[in-house]
């Protein structure tokens, strides 16, 4: 069949986007009554869905807050990261994975990952580490656990502080373990593109109590009701701004949301499960396409679904196979580009080159659709799109 993008008629009738959210109408009566209470923002809401966090992951404490970057802020901001540090974290990752280190005047350097996982390659992590190195940010990219016990011994040998940004990855667990209860500080992102959401939203885990403290203050400008923590007791209300903190607060609105949506996380998890299965096996035996390894420790709640193309077997770069697809009526997107080839980092005086198996997976990737609500047609109609323009440009014997 001719290809859509050389006019003919395109292999997915209906445009499918690579993510969308699932609402229902239980996640709309949970928001409509706190819009009827007397709380919108700083209610008992927030306080039910961080307990809730933490009856989910298994860890002790829960901060919820305004979005995954915020909570990545949080985490560095807690421990006091500051000019002369560095924390390593993985170039394959959304900026704020790194932003949040400058945030704080840190420097972030980057790891390169493994080129079967795709994750932050622990070997990889000690070759950047030096005086100056106070934690590591690893990234569980599209839903796969990190090399926890690897990079726990890491962090042990050398006196870090593992942080896990678990945008991508709620739901899954490493040695039956919740992600959420593996690292000192593990982030959550509520953004409706993830696993679930609360419009935009996030949320930091941890079971150290000073920790805990410290992000709760942060989230709320620092100002303290807290008896202990007052310069003198005084009328009841009072408080005093004891550190210099943000308005990162969740409203009652999203916690409400977030609530509903974490009821749901093993119906999405499961389904999110099928539809990778279905790819893998449809894409495990062309040789035109390379598919991401899982360790076994993982079991994974996949975020996103992508195709790395084997370059050598084909006879168009990633830009042609993506506008071909995309003219298939197929959702794409490319996640990511390696952090360091932002312009802003360029600007700072991060050098192509330094993590080369990062730069040859972004050179090659596609994300395509994955999502709960994806239907066992369109899930075939993908697969479908995808043979046709890999056939039309696979190179011949
Ligand atoms: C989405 C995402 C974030 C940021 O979360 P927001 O809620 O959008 O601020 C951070 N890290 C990764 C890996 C993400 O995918």
């Amino acid at each position: 069949m001719k290809l859509a993008l050389l006019g003919g008629k395109p292999e997915v009738e209906e445009f499918i986007p690579y993510g969308k959210q699932y609402i229902d109408d239980e996640d709309i009566k949970a928001v409509s009554k706190v819009l009827k209470s007397p709380y919108l923002t700083t209610g008992p809401y927030v306080e039910e869905f961080e307990k809730k966090l933490c009856k989910f992951t298994g860890a002790k404490y829960a901060v919820a807050i305004s979005n995954g970057t915020a909570a990545l802020h949080a985490t560095c901001y807690a421990l006091g990261i500051g000019k002369d540090d560095e924390v390593i974290t993985s170039p394959i990752t959304f900026a704020a994975s790194a932003n949040c280190v400058l945030y704080c005047g840190g420097t972030p350097i980057f790891a390169d990952i493994n080129p079967k996982t795709w994750n932050i390659d622990p070997k990889k992590i000690e070759e950047k580490i030096t005086e100056k190195t106070k934690a590591i940010i690893a990234v569980d990219f599209t839903g796969q656990a990190v090399e926890i016990d690897k990079i726990k011994a890491i962090c042990q040998k050398h006196n870090l502080i593992f942080i896990e940004d678990a945008a991508h990855s709620i739901g899954t667990k490493y040695n039956d373990i919740a992600v959420g209860n593996l690292a000192d500080m593990t982030t959550f992102s509520f953004h409706p593109v993830k696993t679930i959401t609360s419009g935009e939203g996030g949320a930091i885990l941890t079971n150290n109590e000073e920790y805990y403290k410290k992000m709760k203050l942060f989230r709320s400008h620092g100002i303290t009701r807290d008896e202990k923590l007052l310069s003198k007791p005084n009328f009841h209300g009072y408080n005093e701004q004891i550190e210099l903190g943000y308005n990162y607060r969740m409203t009652d609105i999203q916690a409400a949301l977030g609530l509903s949506q974490l009821g749901k996380i093993d119906k999405f998890s499961n389904r999110r499960s099928e539809i990778v299965e279905k790819y893998n096996k449809a894409f495990e035996n062309i040789p035109e396409l390379i598919i991401q390894e899982e360790i076994k420790e993982s079991k994974t709640t996949r975020h996103l679904y992508i195709i790395k193309l084997n370059k050598d077997k084909l006879n168009a770069d990633r830009n042609e196979i993506y506008k071909a697809l995309n003219a298939e009526n197929v959702g794409l997107q490319v996640h990511y580009l390696p952090v360091y080839w932002h312009p802003y980092y360029q600007e700072l005086g991060y050098k192509k080159g330094i993590c080369p198996f990062a730069e040859d997976l972004y050179e090659n990737i596609i994300t395509i659709p994955l999502y709960y609500s994806l239907t066992d047609i369109e899930v075939e109609n993908v697969i479908n799109a995808v043979v046709k323009v890999v056939n039309y440009y696979k190179k011949g014997d």
